[in-house]
């Protein structure tokens, strides 16, 4: 802000064709706002998409909803103050509907998103490729811990907190057979989850050099046998119905991959009924889940090499490149505005 007028900041504004940073106007706090100074934003692949159009989103917005900041002014009746190193949620919701009443607020009938609202609607400042971030009421705003460094606490408000979303959909793991399908930021994390929650895992993906990353994360290489629970962060239908046929009696599979239109999936009723199977899905993710990826990140921060997952950060001035990038061999492209 150093160099700016007091009020102001800077936002790459994603217009379709192009992002530019641009200055936006920072409006004065409502009751519970929070006011977040961004350190270092990591970019989803959901943002990659949106970009390449392959999902459609508000346009224009300020793109980002894997970040970690500083809170450097709250309105009255915050959740945190001033100077505390923070991340929060995707999702922010109402908190009085039908859904959040029932502890679904992931499914809030009024629910917003960070880093998905239009730029000219009521909520300008609402990702994270900018230097502030304005969090309404309804976002789950959580602490990070002193020793969690910014990359790896970034991503833990979309890759982390959905693979433990994810993870608990799919039950008590310990001692169980875990395979993950799909080895990218949510695969590999979900991996390390699943090991510290005591299963044995396995992992597929296609390319090789992920599957030598995520045995890093605890998983070993696949056998190809019968597993108890199944993982998809593909969206593959030929990947989830090969991770389908696996599953052991009492087996379980959790869909958290499939979140854009495709081929359906042929399921057998009468072996989910002899064989007491279960298919759940998972989008979004309950605060606790948060509070939960900011758990784990911090326990196994000396197990698993997190930070080696994060590109060294660029500026906010290279975030048109940062959001096309070459192959970094990297699983997420850091950006520190
Ligand atoms: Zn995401
Ligand atoms: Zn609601």
């Amino acid at each position: 802000m150093d160099t700016l007028t007091p009020g102001l900041t800077r936002a790459a504004i994603w217009r379709g064709s192009a992002v530019a940073v641009e200055e936006v106007a920072i409006p004065p706090l409502a009751e519970s706002e929070v006011l977040v100074r961004v350190r270092l934003a990591t970019i989803c692949g959901s943002d990659l998409h949106t970009v390449s159009g392959r999902r459609t989103s508000p346009c224009p917005s300020i793109l980002g909803h894997e970040s970690v900041g500083e809170v450097v002014a709250v309105g009255d009746g915050a959740p945190v103050s001033v100077g505390e190193r923070v991340i929060w949620s995707v999702t922010v919701c109402c908190g009085t509907c039908d859904r959040c009443a029932s502890g679904m607020t992931a499914k809030c009938r009024h629910v917003r998103k960070v880093g998905h609202e239009p730029f000219h609607g009521d909520w300008p400042l609402s990702g994270g490729y900018a230097e502030h971030i304005l969090l309404p009421r309804g976002t789950t705003v959580v602490r990070v811990p002193d020793d969690v460094p910014d990359a790896v606490a970034a991503p833990a408000a979309c890759a982390t907190a959905t693979v433990m979303a994810a993870v608990e959909r799919a039950g008590d793991v310990w001692r169980r057979r875990v395979l993950i399908a799909g080895a990218g930021m949510l695969g590999v994390t979900a991996a390390a989850a699943c090991r510290d929650l005591g299963a044995d895992v396995v992992i597929t993906d296609r390319h090789a050099d992920r599957l030598v990353l995520a045995e890093m994360f605890g998983a070993s290489a696949d056998d190809g046998g019968a597993v108890d629970v199944a993982i998809d962060f593909t969206g593959s239908t030929d990947a989830v119905a090969d991770a389908f046929a696996r599953l052991e009696i009492g087996g379980t599979m959790v869909l958290a991959g499939s979140v854009t239109p495709g081929p359906s999936l042929a399921v057998d009723p009468e072996r989910v009924v002899r064989q007491w199977l279960t298919l759940r899905g998972v989008h979004n993710y309950e605060p606790h889940h948060l509070h939960q990826a900011i758990g784990l990140l911090r326990r196994t921060l000396h197990s698993y090499p997190w930070e080696s997952l994060i590109t060294d950060p660029v500026g906010l001035g290279e975030i048109a490149s940062a959001l096309s990038p070459a192959p970094t061999g990297k699983l997420r492209v850091a950006v520190a505005p």
